[in-house]
């Protein structure tokens, strides 16, 4: 069997930027199980998986307009600490939630902490960078239907995530 649309995978990954930093990665855990096909994964990695078999190695470089996207500089602002709630710790790299005047969450990253204000990222921190990918096809399978149609895996065999 072949990485293809409609089949989850799993896999084991170790993600590196530019300067072979490690920023993420599945080593020591369970491997990372995804659908195929339905944007789960950044685009480039799913490109590059498509038609590779159990057991294939696969290093990929992913450029940012496939991965997390470009950096958008109208995505940073810098806002005042008092606008924040108490229980937020005021650290970089923070995630915190802002809301659209229709009501819609959407999340933020402390880039920048000053004494009184505070700049936060709307971008992903993985934006504008590009990815190195080290990728193991751990295991393939058929998606069930009910994953097709919630457009996710659940779970290694399919059975998990069943409460949504
Ligand atoms: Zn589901």
């Amino acid at each position: 069997m072949q990485v293809a649309d409609g089949k989850v995978v799993l896999i084991h990954y170790t993600l590196r930027d530019d300067a072979g930093e490690e920023l993420d990665s599945s080593a020591g855990s369970d491997p990372l199980v995804y659908l195929h096909g339905y944007q789960n994964i950044v685009p480039g990695l799913e490109k590059e998986l498509t038609g590779k078999a159990k057991g294939d190695k696969v290093a990929a470089v992913v450029a940012p307009e496939e991965g997390y996207g470009e950096h958008d500089p109208a995505g940073v602002q810098k806002v005042g600490r008092d606008q924040f709630p108490a229980e937020v710790p005021m650290e970089v790299g923070v995630q915190v939630f802002a809301q659209t005047p229709d009501g819609q969450q959407f999340p933020l990253w402390i880039t920048e902490v000053t004494e009184k204000e505070v700049t936060v990222d709307g971008n992903h921190p993985l934006a504008g960078k590009t990815l190195h990918f080290d990728v193991e096809v751990v295991e393939i399978r058929e998606a069930t239907d009910d994953e097709k149609a919630h457009g996710h895996a659940h779970g290694p065999t399919g059975t998990e995530g069943h409460n949504h």
